[in-house]
């Protein structure tokens, strides 16, 4: 049993003139899953991205998260939501400490709560509870140990782990993924797929990946996308044995 998608999407479209980079594309997202979204370059992935989080407004289609309509809102209210995202280009503050920018990112969130006298009386209870936010983001991201490194002193398989901690910082209930292992050698590869299967169990998750490896070893659900459609989806072995993306991708990442 799937129970009720944290996030839903129902016919997506986004058009850029006469482009419609995303085209017609539903997203049901689960607790405890993780859906990866693969295709070519193009195909439309960084864009359903974008529209999922709110950094683009969609042109049509209607999102929810967590029972809320989203469709249209700020990236900032669709994350207060409970939506966190990591980008395809890192997005951290090179010249900080891996836990500055943890708290950076943790503290973003609580400047946004609404006014409430009883926040306002408790700033020490509040400051602890970012704390404690803080502290937990770093050890899921397992970076105890680089806590006090400048954080453009840090691996480049460890700055995408802070990514994921400062996301982590903003407790999220889902998390969207652009390219999380782009660049990565096979060590650090593996070492994030750890991480992102420890992640699952408390979160629904989407996957933008091209590493076929990981995507097969972390993927619950699949979705291919060609020219801004999805071409298929299903479960991995569905989707690895449906001819047309065996045509129109894989077998062409095979012969690559
Ligand atoms: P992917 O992430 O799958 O490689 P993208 O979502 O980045 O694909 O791009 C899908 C298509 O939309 C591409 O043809 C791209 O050139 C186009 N595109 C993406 N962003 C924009 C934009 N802001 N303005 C115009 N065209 C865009
Ligand atoms: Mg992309």
């Amino acid at each position: 049993m799937k129970g009720i998608p944290v996030l839903q999407a129902k016919g997506l479209v986004k058009r850029f003139g006469g482009l419609a980079a995303v085209n017609n594309v539903d997203v049901d997202l689960y607790r405890d899953q993780i859906t990866a979204v693969i295709g070519p370059n193009g195909a439309g992935k960084s864009t359903l991205t974008n529209l999922l989080s709110g950094d683009l407004p969609p042109t049509e289609g209607r999102i929810t998260l967590n029972g809320n309509i989203i469709g249209g809102h700020s990236p900032e209210s669709i994350a207060r939501l409970g939506l966190g995202r990591s980008y395809q280009k890192t997005n951290i503050f090179l010249p900080l400490t891996v836990w500055d920018n943890i708290r950076l990112a943790a503290q973003a969130k609580e400047q946004h709560l609404p006014f409430n006298p009883l926040h306002w009386l408790t700033r020490a209870d509040r400051n602890a509870r970012v704390q404690a936010r803080c502290e937990k983001a770093l050890q899921l991201a397992r970076l105890e140990h680089r806590r006090h490194q400048v954080a453009a002193t840090i691996s480049h398989g460890e700055q995408r782990q802070l990514e994921i901690a400062m996301t982590l910082a903003t407790e999220p209930t889902v998390l969207l993924l652009d390219e999380p292992l782009a660049g990565m050698g096979q060590a650090e590869a593996e070492r994030m797929v750890e991480l992102l299967l420890a992640l699952k169990a408390e979160h629904a998750m989407m996957l933008v990946e091209h590493d076929m490896e990981a995507v097969f070893a972390l993927a619950d659900n699949l979705t291919v996308m060609v020219n801004g459609q999805v071409i298929a989806a299903g479960t991995p072995e569905e989707v690895r044995n449906d001819a047309g993306v065996q045509a129109a991708y894989l077998g062409e990442e095979a012969e690559a």
